[in-house]
């Protein structure tokens, strides 16, 4: 799951980041509007978390952007207690929830798990399942029976990635623009080491799924 966040208090912003990564999702943080349209407007993201009163474009005007766009990342509004209209204003635009500042760590994660909950197979906000393996984010683990083995943050996002996209290829550029991110200077090779990793644990525990490999395109998940 991969959020961007869009807030100008630095420290907010970082605390926010620092949380959200915690907690298993790869975080992309800007600190004003312009950047923050820059980012939203490439689509790769799961979510938003959009402040509203931001230098250079504020919340509002970027969701409007967004949605004019045809762009539907869900997004999370935060809001000063003092910014109803804003609030009314956000949701008339196309804003999803929002959140008012100051909020506790808990429901800022019970928010985005609200915002990202992903149609599809899924047993609930902890667990992700594909033909009976089981993708666990408490455990940063795959169980298939009996037997479970853990997963490095890279591996367990991948996973993550292709059971929310069965039988589909995913092509490498999705899977590092969604996990790295645009700028990294990840190669592909990084991901088939990954790819193989994931396929020694998922044979470990003997569960019947296979990571195929697209030749020259990408993998997905069968
Ligand atoms: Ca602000």
């Amino acid at each position: 799951m991969k959020i961007l966040v869009v807030e100008d208090e630095m420290q907010l912003a970082d605390a926010l980041s620092e949380i959200l990564k915690r907690n298993m999702y790869s975080v992309d943080t800007v600190y004003d509007g312009i950047d923050g349209l820059d980012n939203a407007l490439t689509g790769v993201y799961d979510g938003i978390i959009l402040d509203i009163m931001l230098p250079g474009m504020n919340g509002i005007e970027i969701l409007k952007n967004l949605r004019k766009e045809k762009i539907n990342t869900p997004v999370l509004l935060l809001t000063a207690r003092s910014e109803i209209e804003d609030k009314i204003n956000g949701l008339d635009c196309g804003a999803d929830d929002y959140l008012t500042k100051p909020f506790v760590t808990g429901e800022l994660l019970a928010r985005v798990r609200a915002l990202t909950r992903r149609r599809g197979e899924i047993v609930d906000d902890n667990k992700m399942s594909f033909n009976g393996l089981e993708l666990n984010k408490n455990k940063c683990s795959i169980i298939y029976g009996a037997n479970d083995i853990k997963l490095s943050l890279k591996e367990y996002q991948i996973m993550e990635l292709l059971i929310a996209n069965p039988r589909q290829i995913l092509p490498k550029e999705r899977i590092i623009e969604k996990i790295w991110g645009y700028e990294s200077d990840v190669e592909y090779n990084n991901i088939e080491v990954y790819i193989s990793f994931l396929r020694k644990k998922i044979s470990v525990i003997s569960a019947p799924v296979q990571i195929k490999t697209a030749r020259g395109i990408g993998y997905s998940l069968e």
